[in-house]
């Protein structure tokens, strides 16, 4: 018998079985009801009413729902729909739906297809399923949907199915949030607010509306599914449990940006076509650094549709990554020793008319509003590093940061040479007599090519000024963006706040001066989280600690930034989240963290029970018969060679077996552990620790036992034969 290797072997071209994709702008969100199609379908009246709602945030009346149901019904019905569903984001992190067929009997045996504004505009899934960190249980036991206007409806292809999705929050009867979008929707608000409130005090008359917008570049692997049926650990961890290091890894540097192999392009070609349709803005696609990973970015969008955008093209990429004979892996760390993925979150702030409130700008006046609101984002960051470390923590990151391929669990912000060294004319008050002439002269003038200047880009911070956006990096490549995206929103709101309260105290009469001192007086508490230097060195480690910033390395410590009295002040004041929708979400997180590795050790035992040590046994076997056969038969210096072998093996075997033992005890006892942190910590510290032991037995294992009796395809078939 030999290995079975079909890695690569298996191509369905899909695309090449039907034409070429037609002009992408011909068919670009045709599975949206976005604007074109309303002014189509909807009189125009209603048109302008549903926009207004939309534009001012406010309920839309029955009537207005009526109509517009009525068309969104027809429009679906005509594209081949059959059912529709509202489409929301519990806290699972992945979406959810239940889909209703239109039909209505008006007679006995004969129905019509129906789809009334009340149906559209609520919904009632009997969703007492989901996590809800014990808000439903202390509450209400069922939570309904509620359609987010700001989100175009759009059908969804599954097969042969043909679905009408209404973009939806979660709410329970209470009104708490049980779900990612609800407190997205309000952190919007809250910097919206509080940003057209400081504009103002700069004498901004005519932006309304603030919006913040995220463009998430999302990192992924493939895998070829002939591998991935054969690997219990990746069907139901996502990762590798177990797996020796290839001799070639990515140290060549030859497939970051490297050229696309054909069966990869093809599944690329369909994956952006089916997201072209979805109207999402698809834009850039790569190879990335590790072999078998590569990169999708789109153009940037409002937070809100980015969120949907970002959970949709998820799920897609699953479809079509099996329609093409490919498992698509999106955990954080699949393979051992090779980078894991990310999801760099970019985000900034700008008004209804067009400002990018982080664009440095070209006059005084823009400078000057741009170095308030990056002062702004970077006072935020400093005082809630601890929370928007927590939104990033999941058991996968984990893997990752502070890994040497991503950014440390130290949250700092980098700036670039030329803001660093504008904040510190700034502080040290070389402006304080500050004139047109004086801020040239500081160099402020020449704030208007940082954009372009900022190219250095230091990979290895966290948080990253680029430009004319920040970069959130520590984002894990599995995970809702939501959350990051709503924290990141909030604690800039707050800032924002006190730098308008500061503002308003100092008075407006003398904007320049007014401004230059407050921002001097914040550099002096923020500067500690202002770093570009190695953020992966130890040296950054040992500063960062005696510059006071957190590290909190792992889930169940990142997750208690949620339980402290600031978090909790902070969430409630700008109400985006309640104290009890808060702690839900720490309780929701830290179960989740404890059943996810309860997963993974149970994965574990029983692949090496079933799996690895009967290779192991068998090898062992067939070494002790040919020594046996041999011996007495070749001289003795030829026998001693396996002989060793033979007890590196039994040596190895019996390792597993001690290790697989107290795997087993380790998990009971993390099991009983009635609280959650505690427990939480007892997979973290524990658990975590025995598997990376009989992991290493397992890997040495892998390396002497004969390949054809090795259980599991190995790293080098994954990562290149596909
Ligand atoms: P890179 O960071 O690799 O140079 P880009 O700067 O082109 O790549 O953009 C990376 C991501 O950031 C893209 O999704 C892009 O649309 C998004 N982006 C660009 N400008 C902004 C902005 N002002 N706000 C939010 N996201 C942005
Ligand atoms: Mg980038």
């Amino acid at each position: 018998m030999t290995r079975e290797r079909s890695g690569g072997s298996e191509v369905r071209n899909v695309a090449a079985e039907k034409k070429e994709m037609d002009r992408v702008s011909s068919f670009f969100g045709k599975y949206t009801f976005n604007k074109t199609v309303m002014q189509d379908k909807l009189p125009r009246s209603v048109y302008l009413r549903l926009m207004s709602c939309i534009d001012e945030d406010v309920k839309l009346d029955i009537e207005t729902a009526n109509v517009v149901a009525h068309a969104m019904k027809e429009w679906a019905l005509d594209n081949g729909a059959t059912h529709f569903a509202h489409w929301f984001q519990p806290m699972t992190g992945s979406t959810a739906e239940k889909h209703d067929a239109f039909i209505e009997f008006v007679g006995p045996n004969e129905v019509i297809e129906r789809f009334t504004g009340s149906q559209l505009v609520q919904g009632e899934p009997d969703a007492s399923s989901f996590p809800s960190g014990g808000i439903r249980a202390t509450f209400e036991a069922r939570g309904y949907t509620a359609w987010d206007m700001s989100s175009p409806a759009l059908l969804r292809k599954n097969g042969l199915g043909i679905t009408l999705c209404i973009p939806s929050a979660f709410i329970s009867y209470t009104g708490e949030a049980l779900d990612k979008k609800t407190p997205l929707l309000r952190s919007g608000r809250a910097v919206s607010k509080s940003s057209i409130r400081l504009l103002k005090l700069t004498g901004n008359t005519t932006s309304k509306k603030v919006i913040a917008n995220l463009g998430p570049e999302q990192e992924y692997f493939l895998l070829d599914r002939s591998y991935y049926t054969k690997r219990q650990d990746i069907v139901l961890s996502g990762r590798t449990l177990i797996g020796a290091a290839p001799a070639k890894g990515q140290e060549l540097e030859d497939q970051y940006f490297g050229s696309i192999r054909e069966r990869i392009q093809s599944f690329m070609h369909n994956f952006d076509e089916e997201l072209f349709k979805l109207g999402i803005p698809a834009k850039t696609r790569h190879n990335e650094v590790a072999p078998g990973q590569f990169e999708i970015a789109p153009i940037f969008e409002e937070a809100n549709l980015a969120v949907d955008h970002n959970q949709l093209l998820m799920d897609t990429m699953k479809k079509v990554a099996r329609r093409h004979g490919f498992f698509a892996i999106l955990h954080e760390k699949p393979f051992a020793g090779i980078n894991g993925s990310g999801k760099h979150l970019n985000w900034s702030i700008g008004t209804d008319d067009g400002i990018n409130l982080l664009n440095p700008g070209t006059t005084p006046n823009e400078n000057l509003q741009f170095l308030l609101f990056l002062v702004a984002v970077i006072k935020a960051v400093h005082r809630h590093s601890d929370i928007l470390r927590a939104t990033v923590a999941n058991s996968g990151n984990d893997h990752r940061l502070g890994a040497n391929e991503a950014p440390p669990a130290i949250i700092s912000v980098f700036l670039g040479d030329q803001l660093v060294s504008i904040l510190d004319s700034i502080e040290k008050g070389e402006n304080l007599k500050a004139t047109d002439a004086a801020i040239i002269d500081l160099g402020l003038s020449s704030l208007a090519v940082v954009s372009k200047d900022n190219t250095d880009r230091n990979r290895t911070s966290p948080f990253a000024f680029t430009g004319n956006k920040f970069e959130f990096r520590a984002v894990g490549s599995s995970q809702s963006i939501s959350f990051p995206a709503s924290v990141l929103n909030l604690i800039v709101a707050e800032a924002i706040d006190e730098l308008a309260d500061k503002m308003e105290k100092a008075g407006t009469s003398d904007l320049r001066k007014s401004i230059f001192d407050i921002i001097r007086e914040e550099i002096k508490t923020f500067k500690p989280v202002v770093f570009g230097g190695d953020n992966y060195s130890e040296e950054w480690h040992r500063e960062a600690e005696r510059r006071g910033l957190p590290n909190l390395r792992t889930t169940p410590e990142a997750l208690k930034s949620y339980n402290t009295d600031k978090a909790k002040k902070l969430f409630e004041k700008y109400k985006v989240l309640s104290p009890v929708e808060l702690t839900s979400r720490y309780h929701i997180h830290l179960e989740k963290y404890s059943k996810q590795l309860d997963i993974e050790a149970n994965a574990m035992y029983n692949i090496v029970s079933s799996q690895v040590l009967p290779a192991g046994y068998r090898h062992q076997k067939n070494l002790a018969s040919s020594v046996r056969e041999i011996s007495g038969l070749v001289k003795d210096e030829i026998v001693k060679p396996q002989r060793e072998l033979l007890n590196k093996v039994s040596d190895l075997v019996s390792g597993i077996q001690n290790n697989l033992a107290s795997l087993k005890l380790a998990i009971e006892s993390a099991r009983l552990i009635e609280d959650e942190q505690e427990r939480a910590e007892s997979y973290c510290n524990k658990v975590r620790v025995v598997m990376a032991d009989l992991r290493k037995g397992c890997d040495e294992l892998e390396l002497v036992v004969d390949d054809e009796l090795w259980p599991l395809p190995k790293y080098w078939e994954m990562l290149f034969l596909y």
